[in-house]
């Protein structure tokens, strides 16, 4: 069986956890610190918060900036459901951008349209969600400057980003947003099994995600409102979550992050060779904008439907029946259930639906061997019957 994806865990990286786990410390400690030091110095960032998940760094991301009732958040439909359910955390409503398809990212050319007509209507968003699908940066340059314009925070959700680049800088050193976004769930590019990260350059969203991350409570007195009562003492000062990673992910964490820049070197190597590979089936090989160097967390194909027998179903399935565990990322979120009970309608965002028909992921990870790729790619081309 090949995944489409799966977790590499080195001898080192399970010695980091036994050292926790006989340590005084087991949930937030000092591994934690260690680990937002790791990926703070990768990226050249300010700030780092280390939560339990993504979805968390989200949610705190959406709050810290101000989000909520009567508010909007745009993001992409082309994404995990968590890029847009922070939003509805926070009581704002959700609107979403289509596509470019050429990076599968939202487009800034549709989001100034859009910003154009909410002007207009008196709803502009207050935040704007791009997500770097696949590990590619989104036009951060274009988003920013509109961002300028009309006066949203951007949140980057790079949860497949880790590792990339845009205009030769580290993603998430936050110079086109507010925050980034990190998940370490164990298909992404570094994990902690469950676990994510916030980062920041400026202090007063830093104190603010703090705050958020752990109940809203401070022990830091120049953060409270009236003085200690004793050495015991803190104060809840805004209304928080437990969203605490813990020590063991945090000394995961820290040693997964000692192979990042290997295993996205590994990525790109895996997807230079399956272009080459690819390169005379029907199907579209992942296109790579010349301003970023993508953290390659999927490797997606496009069927050339025109030029097969097969549907995209068919191929699918047949993929999976040889073992090739084959995935779809992502089902446009407008068209989930939940949010077709809010008023979207499938065609509103017709690039994103086009690209659900027609792609696939297939298995690439660090640790696949030349010799799994080439199954995947004969099992692709005798499907194809190419
Ligand atoms: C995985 C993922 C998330 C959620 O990450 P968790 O750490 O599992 O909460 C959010 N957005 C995108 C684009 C993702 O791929």
């Amino acid at each position: 069986m090949i995944p489409y994806g799966r977790q590499d865990i080195t001898q080192a990286d399970i010695d980091a956890v036994v050292e926790v786990l006989h340590s005084t410390h087991l949930t937030q400690g000092p591994a934690v610190p260690r680990f937002e030091q790791a990926v703070l110095s990768h990226c050249q960032a300010k700030h780092a918060l280390g939560v339990n998940s993504a979805t968390s760094a989200l949610h705190i991301a959406c709050l810290a900036l101000g989000l909520g009732l009567g508010d909007w958040l745009w993001t992409t439909p082309n994404t995990f459901v968590a890029s847009a359910n922070c939003g509805l955390y926070c009581g704002a409503q959700v609107d979403f951008v289509d596509i470019d398809p050429r990076t599968y990212n939202l487009c800034p050319r549709a989001l100034e349209q859009k910003l154009i007509a909410a002007e207009k209507a008196g709803r502009l968003p207050k935040i704007v969600v791009p997500v770097h699908l696949c590990g590619q940066p989104c036009d951060m340059q274009a988003i920013h400057a509109l961002a300028q314009r009309y006066g949203f925070k951007i949140i980057e959700d790079a949860s497949h980003a880790i590792g990339g680049k845009y205009l030769g800088e580290p993603i998430g050193n936050c110079r086109f947003s507010d925050i980034t976004v990190f998940s370490f769930h164990p298909v992404k590019i570094i994990t902690t099994a469950e676990g994510g990260m916030a980062l920041t350059n400026d202090d007063k969203l830093a104190e603010r995600l703090g705050l958020l991350r752990s109940h809203g409570i401070t022990r830091d007195s120049a953060l409270m409102t009236k003085g200690m009562d004793g050495p015991w003492y803190y104060q809840q000062v805004a209304l928080g979550y437990n969203y605490r990673m813990t020590d063991l992910q945090g000394a995961l964490g820290a040693s997964q992050m000692n192979r990042l820049e290997q295993y996205v070197a590994r990525r790109h190597e895996l997807a230079r060779r399956y272009d080459e590979l690819l390169k005379d089936l029907p199907v579209t090989t992942p296109w790579q904008h010349p301003d970023g160097y993508s953290g390659l967390h999927l490797y997606v194909i496009r069927l050339q439907l025109d030029r097969i027998q097969e549907t995209h179903l068919q191929v699918f399935e047949a993929l999976r029946a040889k073992d090739i565990i084959v995935n779809l990322h992502y089902i446009p979120v407008h068209t989930q259930p939940y949010y077709q009970n809010m008023g979207f309608q499938v065609g509103q965002f017709p690039e994103a639906e086009r690209y659900y028909a027609e792609a696939i992921s297939i298995p690439m990870y660090p640790v696949m061997s030349e010799a799994q790729q080439d199954e995947v790619v004969s099992c692709l081309r005798e499907t194809l019957g190419a």
